[in-house]
Parts: structure tokens; sequence; C-alpha cells
């Protein structure tokens, strides 16, 4: 049996590889798509044409999206818990996760590689600076992961549960959740988080399901790079 912290096959590593996602299943394929925008005719077809790339085209430029939602990926993502917050956002998805209430084995933490600093600018950005010497920060960093770890421990070992002892675990705390999203919103969670105003550590996430899903949705990715995205 496969434990949920590993990552499955097909996976991207991200954060440095300390994070991960990988693509557990999918259901559909570009000719779902097309087959149920012309679901009205009663007939299907098992291979793309030309005029269904132009079909497909037409159906994302048009934001004719209740046919892309005949296709369907179920993730494993294993990222910090504050990336975690972000992307549970996102309603339209369907999640299940490891409890810390019933383990605490595998506990890992993330230490960036790199920390950026505060944009003057925009409360909500942050700055990549070469220069910026973060090398003593990121020890710290690491030690309070490290001494937090110990508190959590102390606490069970010491009879405390874990549905409580979990509260002094730090944001970096790593965890591995399942989520199960339909193409349309999948597109949409896309445009959010691969974008400059999302965090950088979510980014990194929303790359690498572009790159997990482009050899089932070629066509689909070829018309996003049409407009200049990279997939
Ligand atoms: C760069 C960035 C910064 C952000 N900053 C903040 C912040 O500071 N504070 C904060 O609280 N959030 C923040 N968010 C989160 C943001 O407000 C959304 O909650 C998140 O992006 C999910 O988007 P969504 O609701 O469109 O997605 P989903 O929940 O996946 O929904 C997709 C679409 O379905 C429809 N939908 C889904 N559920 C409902 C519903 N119940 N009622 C009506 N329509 C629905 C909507 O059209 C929605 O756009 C930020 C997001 C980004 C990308």
């Amino acid at each position: 049996m496969q434990h949920l912290n590993n990552p499955p096959e097909n996976h991207q590593q991200v954060l440095g590889g300390q994070g991960w996602v990988g693509l557990i299943d999918h259901l559909g394929e570009e000719i779902s798509i097309i087959n149920a925008a012309r679901v009205s005719f009663g007939k299907l077809k098992d291979q793309m044409e030309e005029r269904d790339i132009t079909l497909l085209d037409y159906l994302i430029e048009n934001k004719h999206t209740s046919p892309m939602e005949h296709v369907v990926f179920t993730f494993s993502v294993h990222c910090p818990l504050f990336v975690r917050g972000q992307w549970h956002r996102h309603r339209t998805w369907s999640y299940n996760e490891i409890s810390r209430r019933y383990t605490e084995i595998d506990m890992e933490f993330y230490t960036p590689d790199k920390l950026r600093q505060q944009a003057k600018s925009d409360r909500q950005a942050s700055v990549a600076a070469a220069d910026f010497d973060d090398a003593e920060l990121r020890k710290m960093i690491s030690t309070h992961n490290q001494s937090s770890f110990e508190l959590y421990e102390t606490l069970l070992d010491r009879g405390v549960c874990r549905e409580q002892a979990r509260g002094i675990l730090p944001q970096n705390m790593l965890v591995t959740f399942w989520g199960t999203v339909n193409l349309g919103n999948l597109l949409h969670f896309l445009e959010l988080r691969d974008s400059e105003h999302a965090q950088w550590e979510i980014r990194e996430y929303a790359i690498a399901i572009k790159k997990l899903i482009k050899p089932i949705i070629p066509n689909v990715a070829k018309y996003y790079e049409s407009k200049g995205q990279v997939w």
C-alpha cells in the first residue's frame, strides 16, 4: 500500500522539491468536450478533427464552459498550510485531506529556499531581491519549524490530545490533500493562480498543474499559448 504522503507516479515537484502535485486520475478528453457541445445532434466522435479544434477555441473564447465540465481531474497536492488555505478558497473543487486528529507520522515543514522582501507599493505583494542576505533568517525559520514539532511531541507525550496539540504547528507545515475539479473550474483556478497577482508558492502549483494536464488537453493548452500564456 502506498502512503498518501508519497507523490504518485505522475507528479511535478515544486518549491525546490519540498512540495509536489500529482495527477491521480482523470475522466474525459478533449473529444468529450466536443461531444458534449454537439450532444443535441445525437452523434458521438472518437477523434478530434480540425473543425473540432475551431469549436474548442470558440467555446473557450466565448466562455461556454459547460462542455468543459465533462472533463474531470483528481490531483494529490503536498503543500504548506498557507498554500492549502488559499487553494481551499476555490469552492468548486472537492477536497479530502489526511487528518492530524488521527496521525502524527511523517510531519514535514517547508523552509523557503529564498526569502522575498515585502513590496512597498502593494501590501499583498513581495519582491525577489538577489542581494537580500537571507541565510540566517532561513536558518531561524528551520529552527522554529523544528522546535514547534518538538513542542507538539512534548504535548502528545504529556497526554494532550492531537486535535489541540496541532494548534501550535506553523503555517509551514506540509499537508497532503486530494482535490477533484472539472476543467471549466480548473481553467478559472489557473487564470487566478498562475498570475503575477498570486503568491509565488501557489503559482508554482498552478504552473505544475498545466504541465500535468497538457498531454490530456493539448489543444486547450495551444489556445492559451496562442494568447501568449506559457503552458
Ligand atoms: C491574487 C488573489 C488575492 C486574493 N486575496 C484575497 C484576500 O485578501 N482575502 C480573501 O478573503 N480572499 C482573497 N482571495 C480569494 C478570492 O477572493 C477567491 O475566494 C478565490 O480566488 C476563489 O475564487 P472563486 O470564488 O472565483 O473560485 P471558486 O470558489 O472555485 O468559484 C468559481 C466560480 O463559481 C461561482 N461560485 C462559486 N461558489 C459560489 C457561490 N457560493 N455563490 C455565487 N457564485 C459562486 C463564482 O462565479 C466563482 O467565480 C484572493 C485570490 C487571489 C487570486
